[in-house]
């Protein structure tokens, strides 16, 4: 993202406290804003000590909802993360009066409720492709309603395909049926990651605390948001497998 600094009007801009990792319960809180983005592009955002708002990443989309900040309401349209900011955009003018402004934020529920699902499923995809006897590395999720699939690296043949797809579903059902809570941990080592994690992905950093979220006991480094059990999942479809250019993508329905 590009920002324009005359247009940027701010106090004190530190990092974006990112709340729903530690709590992804929270979709009603206070938070002051510091920042205003007003591009002449007509690019208008907010900048807040804190959010609650999943910004866009990870193959997850971002959260929508509302800023108010008095009797000013404001309609989250897409929220963005650039270099430790989290930048909630709006469609309605600013002014800099709000600046220091305490702001009420709101996520619409449903549409994270479904993102969460989503991303939860991915993770879930991955122990079912282990437990199915596979193991190929993921390299990319596209969690999104329109269609999501994980891509791993690797090679199946054409005529192993079908039982494949069918191995995994049955899988990801299983697990689905026996239910188990999502779990998240940090941790503070490069080694530790590894304990915890089946894969860990070459962008991961090295030196510093990272996040785990474990999905039906397996971690994966992550900073999306998740349901609370994979039983709510209800049911999953697994219903495509495609391999091109050494790239295995399986696409995947909640059921
Ligand atoms: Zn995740």
């Amino acid at each position: 993202m590009v920002l324009l600094p005359s247009n940027l009007a701010f106090i004190d801009l530190k990092n974006t406290n990112l709340l729903y990792l530690a709590d992804q319960g929270l979709l009603e809180t206070e938070a002051l804003i510091i920042g205003l983005l007003d591009t002449e592009d007509d690019s208008k955002a907010f900048i807040l000590d804190s959010t609650i708002f999943y910004p866009q990443g990870g193959g997850q989309p971002f959260d929508q909802g509302l800023i108010t900040i008095n009797d000013q309401v404001f309609n989250v349209t897409a929220v963005k993360f650039s270099e430790g900011l989290v930048y909630h955009f709006v469609e309605e003018s600013l002014s800099q009066d709000l600046i220091s402004q305490v702001a009420v934020l709101s996520v619409n529920v449903e549409r994270r409720q479904l993102n969460s699902k989503l991303h939860t499923a991915g993770h879930l995809l991955d122990v079912a492709m282990s437990n199915a006897g596979v193991s190929f590395p993921p390299t990319k999720g596209y969690h999104f309603p329109d269609g999501p699939y994980v891509e791993y690296e690797g090679m199946i043949e054409p005529e192993d395909r079908k039982a494949l797809l069918e191995k995994v579903e049955f899988e990801a059902n299983q697990l689905i049926k026996r239910g188990s809570k999502v779990a998240d941990l940090i941790v503070e080592s490069y080694d530790e990651l590894h304990q915890h994690c089946n894969f860990v992905p070459a962008y991961v950093p090295k030196d510093k605390p990272i996040r785990v979220v474990k999905v039906a006991n397996v971690g994966c480094p992550c900073g999306g948001t998740h349901i609370e059990d994979i039983a709510d999942l209800g049911s999953l479809s697994v219903h495509k497998i495609k391999v091109k250019s050494g790239k295995i993508r399986v696409s995947y329905r909640l059921g």
